[in-house]
């Protein structure tokens, strides 16, 4: 897409600061880090979302290649990997390398209250629209 800020990456239209790239997808460093080594892997082809991309599987065991390889050099104690996906419309897993047990770079909302009977209920929804 010609307006896509990550299609221009991969198009070398935009600078970038790339670190892994093969046939389908590409990893760089975040210019706007959240934590450091904060990095995004995107497939090459413009899919607007993580699941929008046929060869799911794949494109985490390249997510898992580019985090261990981040976690290797920087030491860090684990990776975080998230998919947000309304920030920019080109699918993105964010790889968050972090340095201590705690979780930094990203937080969760507190948590959603529902009752213990209204969570069943949802999990019997959802496996219901699954078995069909
Ligand atoms: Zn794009």
């Amino acid at each position: 897409m010609e307006d896509c800020i990550f299609c221009n990456i991969i198009n070398k239209k935009l600078p970038s600061h790339m670190m892994y790239e093969d046939a389908n997808y590409c990893a760089f460093l975040d210019i706007f880090p959240r934590v450091k080594g904060h990095a995004l892997v995107i497939p090459k082809k413009h899919y607007r979302w993580v699941n929008d991309v046929p060869e799911f599987g794949e494109y985490w065991e390249v997510a898992k290649k580019v985090g261990l390889m981040i976690q290797k050099k920087l030491s860090s104690s684990y990776i975080s990997y998230v998919t947000i996906g309304n920030e920019v419309p080109h699918a993105h897993i964010h790889i968050l390398p972090q340095s201590t047990d705690k979780l930094e770079g990203f937080h969760f909302d507190p948590v959603f209250k529902m009752e213990n009977t209204e969570i069943e209920n949802l999990a019997h929804k959802i496996k219901g629209s699954m078995n069909h």
